[in-house]
C-alpha cells in the first residue's frame, strides 16, 4: 500500500501496512507470535546481518505483525519509515539516541507529559544528556536556548494536559534556521487531527497506548521518521553520518539515505536498547486505527460540547481548550489542528486543591486513572499523581496547577459525561 498515496485516511487507517498473509491468505494481520526466522541458507543470514537484505532475523529487531504497524503509521503521517518501541517513553529515547552524544542538550518544551518532563529533566542526566526547557509559545526564545551543544528540539502538538496547541509552523522555522531535527509528540492529536511532517517535523513520536490502540490495552510507542533531515550536512551527527563502531563501520546516511534514521533505530536503537514492542500489542494498536478517525471525530464532538458547557459552570474558574472561542490557541487550532483541538483539556475549580480531590473521588462514570485517549472518559489531578514529583513552578509551567483537573473526554454519551460531572462538581463545592 506504500503507492498509494491517493487513499484518503479512513481508507489508509485499515488498509496501509496490511495485505492477505501470503501464507494463508489471512485477511487480517497474524500476530506472528515467534522469537527467529529461518533461514533460507548461510548466505541469506550473511546478507540480513549486513542489512544487505531487509528480511526478518530475530523478534528484538524485527517482526511481520509490528512491520505491518510500522508501515502504517509511518503511512498515515507521512513519513517514510518508522520503528515501534515498547512504550511512549522507550520511543522518546529511540527518537533522541541516535542524535546525542554525552554533553550534548534537547531543547524542549515547559509544556509535556509529566512522565516526559522527568524522564527529560532527571533521568536522560545519566546518559550525559541535558534538557533545556523553554515556553514554546515563544519561538525567539527556542531559538536563544539552542547552543553548539544542542542536537535536537522537543515538543508535543496538543501539550498534555492543558491542552495547548504549539504552532509547529514556527518552531520548526527556527530548528531549520538552526540546523537541527525537531522531534514532535503527536500522542495527543493522532495523524488524524495533525501531520506534524507536514509543518516540519523531522521524527514524530507517540504513545500508542493513548488514541492509536484508544481502548486502554497496550503500552507501546513509535518514532516515524520524515526521512526529510541531512544528518551529514553539520557534523553535528557522527552516529548517522561517519563510520558507527557499533555496527561494523556502516555509514547509515551514506547507506540508507531518507530511511537512514529508521534503519539506525531498529539496527542499533532496538538491537542494543531493546525497547521492543511485542507482536501480540502491534496486533491491538492495528485493530485500533482502524476506527482512528471515526473515534476522533466522536472525542471531538463530545469536548466541543463538554468544554463549554462547564465553561459556564458556576463552580468552574476556568477551561483550557483549544477548541473553545475564549482559548487564546484558536487562531492555532485553524491552522494546525483544523479537524479540531483534540479531547483532553484541564478545568479549575473555584474551590482549589480541595475541591479538585473531592471532585475527582465523586465522579461515577469517570475513571480516576493515570491514562489518556480511552473510548472511557478518563480524569485525573495532574498535581497530586502525574506531576507530583514536579515543583509548584513547574507544574504551573506545565499547565498542571494545584487547582486544576485534566479531564480526557470518552466516546460516551454526552450527556451521561455532563450529569456525572454535574453532580460531582456540587458535590465537591457542598
Ligand atoms: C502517555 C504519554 C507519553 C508516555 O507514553 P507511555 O506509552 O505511557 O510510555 C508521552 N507523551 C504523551 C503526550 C503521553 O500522553
Amino acid at each position: 500500500m506504500n503507492d498509494t498515496p491517493s487513499y484518503g485516511f479512513d481508507t489508509l487507517q485499515i488498509h496501509a501496512g496490511a495485505r492477505p498473509d501470503p501464507a494463508t491468505g489471512a485477511r487480517q494481520v497474524p500476530i506472528y507470535q515467534t522469537t527467529a526466522y529461518v533461514f533460507r541458507d548461510a548466505e541469506h543470514a550473511a546478507a540480513l546481518f549486513n542489512l544487505q537484505e531487509v528480511g526478518y532475523i530475530y523478534s528484538r529487531l524485527t517482526n511481520p505483525t509490528v512491520a505491518a504497524l510500522q508501515e502504517r503509521i509511518a503511512t498515515l503521517e507521512g513519513g517514510v519509515g518508522a520503528v515501534c518501541c515498547s512504550s511512549g517513553h522507550a520511543a522518546q529515547i529511540m527518537a533522541l539516541f541516535p542524535l546525542m552524544q554525552p554533553g550534548n542538550n534537547v531543547v524542549v518544551s515547559t509544556r509535556l507529559y509529566g512522565g516526559s518532563i522527568t524522564q527529560f529533566s532527571q533521568t536522560i542526566k545519566r546518559f550525559g544528556w541535558s534538557a533545556k526547557f523553554v515556553d514554546f509559545d515563544d519561538a525567539a526564545a527556542v531559538e536563544a536556548a539552542v547552543d553548539d551543544d544542542t542536537r535536537a528540539i522537543f515538543c508535543e502538538t496538543i501539550a498534555n494536559p492543558g491542552g495547548v496547541i504549539t504552532d509547529l509552523d514556527a518552531i520548526s522555522a527556527v530548528a531549520n534556521k538552526v540546523g537541527l531535527p525537531l522531534i514532535v509528540d503527536n500522542t495527543t492529536a493522532t495523524p488524524y487531527l495533525c501531520r506534524p511532517i507536514e509543518h516540519g517535523a523531522t521524527l514524530v513520536v507517540h504513545s500508542m497506548t493513548k488514541y492509536l490502540t484508544g481502548n486502554g490495552t497496550v503500552t507501546g510507542g513509535v518514532v516515524v521518521d520524515s526521512g526529510n533531515f541531512d544528518w551529514t550536512a553539520s557534523g553535528k551527527f557522527p552516529s548517522m553520518s561517519d563510520p558507527e563502531p557499533a555496527y561494523h563501520g556502516l555509514k547509515f546516511a551514506e547507506t540508507f539515505g531518507p530511511l537512514a534514521f529508521t534503519f539506525h533505530g531498529i539496527a542499533i536503537g532496538l538491537r542494543d536498547l531493546g525497547m521492543t514492542l511485542n507482536p501480540q500489542a502491534a496486533h491491538y494498536t492495528l485493530m485500533g486505527i482502524e476506527t482512528l478517525s471515526l473515534r476522533m471525530d466522536r472525542h471531538i464532538a463530545n469536548t466541543k460540547q463538554i468544554a463549554s458547557w462547564l465553561e459556564g459552570h458556576e463552580n468552574v474558574a476556568g477551561v483550557t481548550y483549544a477548541g473553545l472561542d475564549s482559548s487564546p490557541y484558536k487562531e492555532l487550532e485553524s491552522r494546525i489542528c483544523p479537524k479540531g483541538a483534540g479531547a483532553l483539556f484541564t478545568v479549575a475549580l473555584r474551590g482549589g486543591y480541595d475541591a479538585c480531590v473531592k471532585f475527582v473521588d465523586s465522579l461515577e462514570l469517570f475513571s480516576h486513572v493515570a491514562n489518556l485517549g480511552d473510548t472511557r472518559s478518563l480524569v485525573i489531578h495532574s498535581a497530586s499523581t502525574t506531576h507530583r514529583q514536579l515543583t509548584t513552578e513547574q507544574q504551573v509551567a506545565a499547565g498542571a496547577s494545584p487547582e486544576v483537573v485534566r479531564i480526557s473526554i470518552g466516546i460516551e454519551d454526552a450527556d451521561d459525561l455532563m450529569r456525572d460531572l454535574d453532580r460531582a462538581l456540587k458535590i465537591a463545592h457542598g
